[in-house]
């Protein structure tokens, strides 16, 4: 493991107008889909990453099959923006029409993928009343992993993430308040899953968060601590002769980390597929003392 420090603020873009907001674009899940079918060759953890590789291109096949969601009033997307609130807020919105169907799709999609004991495993979210997979969707969008069905939260994940990505693909960033602390998606107040450095246009070398339901992603300096703030002390790891294209930022004041996943030191990096194949980092960080502090929902439970 290597550590280098770097300044605050010194390899961030000269302020301006850049986009503090990207809203997720038509192709993420195939994109995310290729990328780890990529990760997967020579990995150890290769048939799970197929296995999340089938799961993202199914909710590419949905996302472009759904029809036009409902979003908030224009009143209520008013009001949101002035009081610099999450518009998609879970706990401010009605659940998606159709998220049911879609993790029922998504679950009859991948089985056929799964060695007997997964497919056992999904079954029950095929044969499950509705009531149930409503209650596992409240404890997954509550961050209550406890009384979570594990080998069901991925599919059950995946569907909502269909569903919230639809939605914000249908806000315009102009819609959207810049949120008072940069730890929380501004577009429906959930955790980042990891955050990622973009190539190209106006986004060149800036440095994104990207949420773990609806797939926004937002602004934040590089060299800075988006749990606390901090921007003293930050560190960053990597596990040793690996390719840097994954670096974990670590904060001494809250004793967390978040990954960085570099597009610029490869184009096709995912936020959440490289975050799912760096999981040695994720242990070394935990062996130094630092708690995670994205969330990935592909990995709440391991592989099926
Ligand atoms: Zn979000
Ligand atoms: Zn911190």
């Amino acid at each position: 493991m290597t550590t280098t420090l770097l300044q605050p603020g010194q390899i961030e873009a000269a302020a301006g107008s850049i986009p503090e907001l990207r809203l997720p674009p038509a192709d993420l899940f195939l994109t995310r889909a290729r990328r780890l079918a990529q990760l997967a060759e020579h990995h150890t953890l290769a048939d799970y990453l197929n296995f999340i590789a089938r799961l993202a291109e199914a909710q590419q096949v949905r996302l472009g099959d759904l029809p036009e969601a409902s979003l908030p009033t224009a009143g209520q997307l008013t009001q949101c923006l002035d009081y610099q609130m999450p518009p998609l807020a879970p706990a401010g919105l009605a659940r998606p029409a159709g998220w049911r169907d879609t993790a029922r799709h998504l679950a009859r999609t991948v089985q056929p993928a799964l060695p007997a004991a997964g497919q056992a495993a999904l079954q029950g979210i095929l044969d499950a009343p509705d009531a149930w997979l409503d209650e596992q969707a409240g404890h997954l969008l509550e961050g209550n992993t406890r009384n979570l069905d594990a080998a069901a939260a991925p599919v059950i994940g995946a569907a909502l993430q269909v569903h919230w990505t639809q939605l914000a693909r249908q806000l315009d960033p102009a819609q959207v308040a810049r949120p008072e602390h940069p730890n929380l998606c501004p577009v429906c107040g959930s955790h980042p899953v990891s955050s990622v450095v973009r190539i190209g246009g106006t986004e060149d070398g800036l440095r994104y968060l990207h949420c773990a339901l609806c797939s926004s992603e937002w602004h934040v300096v590089r060299a800075k601590c988006s749990n606390c703030d901090n921007s003293r002390g930050i560190a960053y790891y990597q596990v040793e002769g690996g390719d840097s294209v994954v670096r974990a930022e670590s904060c001494p004041e809250c004793q967390t980390y978040l990954k960085v996943v570099h597009q610029d030191k490869h184009p096709l990096a995912d936020p959440v597929a490289d975050d799912l194949a760096t999981l040695t980092l994720d242990l070394l960080m935990d062996e130094a003392g630092f708690a995670r502090s994205g969330i990935n929902w592909y990995l709440i439970q391991g592989p099926a």
